[in-house]
């Protein structure tokens, strides 16, 4: 099946920088790109070695981002924003929609060495849901809702956030798709 999704992981060019959840980079191909900018992507998922992004083809920027080969270099800059002030503490709802949802991989994660697993998460998509395969490896208490398909639910992640927020959350973090903030 066709996917407008990828996935690219690069080597953490910076290993003794800590690196926040809700961060993100600036990246463009090395070199070739016909772009004057690099475009802004989100840290999905990182660790000392490597950092991951999940990227959405939607214009010429991220589609060559989407065909870079393996061994390819990045010309890349960050990490940038302040991210997400996470705090374990408190009992965390998470909610996201479209791309927005990448970051909140590496927010799970973070949650989870501060001694929360299985938050519960809610991820609202336009169509399919994509990037469960990395949300599963943090937590199984999983909602997923399309705006156009019955996978499992139909309807705005915003619905089913009204119920969740009766179970006495404390803290909630939001992230969606910037390109439609
Ligand atoms: C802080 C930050 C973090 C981000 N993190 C990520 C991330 O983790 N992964 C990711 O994939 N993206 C992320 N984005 C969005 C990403 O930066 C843009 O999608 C990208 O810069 C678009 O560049 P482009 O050259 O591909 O498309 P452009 O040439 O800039 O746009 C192509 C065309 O698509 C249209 N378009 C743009 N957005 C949409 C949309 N949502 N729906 C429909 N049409 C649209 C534009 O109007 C334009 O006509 C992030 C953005 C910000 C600001």
């Amino acid at each position: 099946m066709k996917t407008d999704i990828c996935k690219i992981i690069v080597e953490n060019p910076y290993p003794e920088v800590g690196i926040k959840a809700g961060q993100f980079f600036g990246i463009m191909p090395s070199g070739r790109s016909n772009k004057l900018l690099r475009r802004p992507i989100s840290v999905c998922e990182c660790d000392e070695n490597t950092i991951t992004f999940l990227i959405k083809v939607l214009g010429e920027g991220t589609d060559e981002l989407s065909k870079l080969k393996a061994g390819e270099k990045l010309d890349i800059m960050g990490p940038l924003g302040n991210g997400f002030d996470v705090d374990g503490s408190k009992k965390a709802l998470v909610v996201g929609g479209g791309i927005g949802t990448a970051p909140l991989v590496q927010l799970l994660s973070e949650l989870e060495n501060q001694g929360q697993r299985n938050v519960r998460t809610l991820l609202g998509y336009k169509e399919r849901p994509y990037g469960l395969d990395l949300f599963g490896k943090h937590t199984n208490n999983l909602l997923t809702s399309s705006e156009t398909l019955a996978m499992p639910h139909k309807g705005y992640v915003t619905e089913f956030m009204l119920e969740a927020l009766k179970r006495k959350c404390t803290r909630w973090y939001m992230h969606v798709d910037p390109n439609l903030c």
